[in-house]
């Protein structure tokens, strides 16, 4: 893993090896198989404040390893407790981040008597249930589903001792926080806390007075985060050659995994149908696809087997993939804090990445909000030609862009195809 960033974590003294922090050696051998050295500033943050059971706030979003920032004290604490209880619970806003966290849990406490069980919505209730009565000791959920279950009234939660708020934000955005309230309000009072958010909207400020007491916090700043390890890219470019483009540039020799975001469901399936039909091996993911597809997209994103994947943002939000080496904004985002969170999914925990976003001329005004934002100039490349007739963006530099002329770029002569590329 490359050096890690400065954050404004509150760490009196660097923690720069896992062997340093108070874990037990079981939890610090799965940590090692997971391939984990240095802790990311959220984990040298939450860890050891966490493991003494305070409650804990953590700004950190997707990426920055705060699954395991949560998932290793949880796993610590419980190392003693006797089994088939449900002693911890993680809510978490979507399937595949309940789902993810579950593996991770599974992985980290390989060599413990811990269990964890994921509960979300989409699927089958009766494996859940059988989950949730046999008392696997760590739940990850979904508030709804998690609901549900509670309702019918074998869901036991009297030996709970912690509660983890999982993307609070999104919780927010998707219209949880009402579910989150009721399970909250229905658990054991003496009990630990743990809330991560990207960001921190009055109503998660809210829901933190309501429900922790004097947490540690741990800030990092997300624009950081977002700029640590990408190198961001505008190309210019009319509306309409969007999809032309965009097949110029995966013929880029680096474009290993490539996730493609859009504005819309119909975008993103009119895009992912273009692509397949010029022969591109792509999946596409968003909130109208079932759980089955979405999970089937997801790992054959994660296997090659279709080393593109266009997505919308809600749906994106749990993608935890390794090395994803470029993120492509087909469209930009409204808001600078989804540009951030899209970014986010690739140069996971501090590895380099690529965000290219595709700007079209009315979306300029988008792009440059996003720009400040960060706090970054973005280099444009590419043009203009649409209105009155060829024209040059405002730093747009004609035809410098490879993916604005048609054919595989970098020098490879016109029409010839990379070794083993991912079309058909
Ligand atoms: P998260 O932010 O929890 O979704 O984690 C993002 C990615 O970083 C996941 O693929 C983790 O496996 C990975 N990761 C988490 N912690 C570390 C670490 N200390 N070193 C290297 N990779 C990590």
């Amino acid at each position: 893993m490359s050096e890690p960033q400065r954050h404004e974590g509150e760490a009196t003294k660097p923690i720069e090896h896992f062997d340093q922090m108070p874990l037990h050696a079981s939890l610090l051998q799965g940590v090692k198989e997971m391939g984990y050295t240095q802790p990311t500033p959220i984990q040298a943050g939450a860890i050891p404040a966490a493991v003494l059971g305070r409650d804990v706030i953590g700004t950190a979003q997707t990426g920055s390893g705060k699954t395991a920032a949560f998932l290793l004290p949880i796993l610590e604490r419980l190392m003693g407790a006797p089994t088939g209880r449900i002693q911890a619970l993680i809510l978490t806003p979507t399937r595949e981040l309940a789902i993810q966290a579950e593996q991770f849990l599974t992985k980290l406490g390989r060599h413990t008597h811990l269990r964890g069980a994921a509960v979300y919505g989409g699927v089958g209730m009766e494996p859940q249930e059988r989950a949730l009565r046999r008392g696997a000791e760590i739940i990850v959920a979904t508030p709804g589903r998690l609901l549900d279950h509670m309702r019918r009234g074998y869901v036991d939660f009297r030996s709970l001792r912690i509660l983890v708020l999982d993307e609070g934000d999104r919780m927010l955005d998707m219209g949880f926080l009402p579910d989150v309230r009721t399970i909250i309000e229905r658990l054991p009072r003496e009990r630990q806390t743990m809330l991560f958010s990207a960001t921190m909207p009055p109503e998660i400020v809210r829901l933190s007075r309501d429900f922790l007491s004097n947490p540690r916090m741990i800030r990092m700043q997300e624009t950081t985060v977002a700029a640590a390890g990408v190198s961001h890219t505008a190309v210019l470019v009319d509306g309409d050659r969007k999809t032309e483009v965009l097949l110029g540039l995966l013929e880029r020799e680096d474009m290993i995994s490539v996730l493609v975001f859009a504005r819309t469901k119909h975008r993103a399936d009119r895009l992912a149908h273009q692509l397949s039909q010029r022969g591109v091996r792509v999946g596409v993911i968003h909130g109208d696809k079932s759980q089955g597809q979405r999970v089937r997209a997801l790992e054959g994103f994660r296997r090659g087997h279709h080393p593109v994947l266009v997505a919308t943002d809600i749906a994106a939000r749990g993608i935890d993939v390794e090395g994803v080496s470029h993120v492509i904004n087909y469209d930009v985002p409204h808001e600078p804090e989804t540009y951030v969170h899209r970014v986010g999914r690739t140069a996971r925990a501090q590895r380099q990445g690529q965000a290219i976003t595709l700007v079209a001329r009315e979306e300029s005004d988008d792009f440059d909000t996003i720009e400040k934002f960060l706090g970054l100039t973005i280099p444009r490349e590419g043009q203009w030609t649409h209105r009155s007739g060829p024209s040059m963006g405002p730093r747009g530099h004609a035809g410098t862009h490879p993916a604005s002329r048609h054919g595989p770029s970098r020098g490879r002569p016109s029409g010839q195809r990379r070794q083993g590329s991912w079309r058909f």
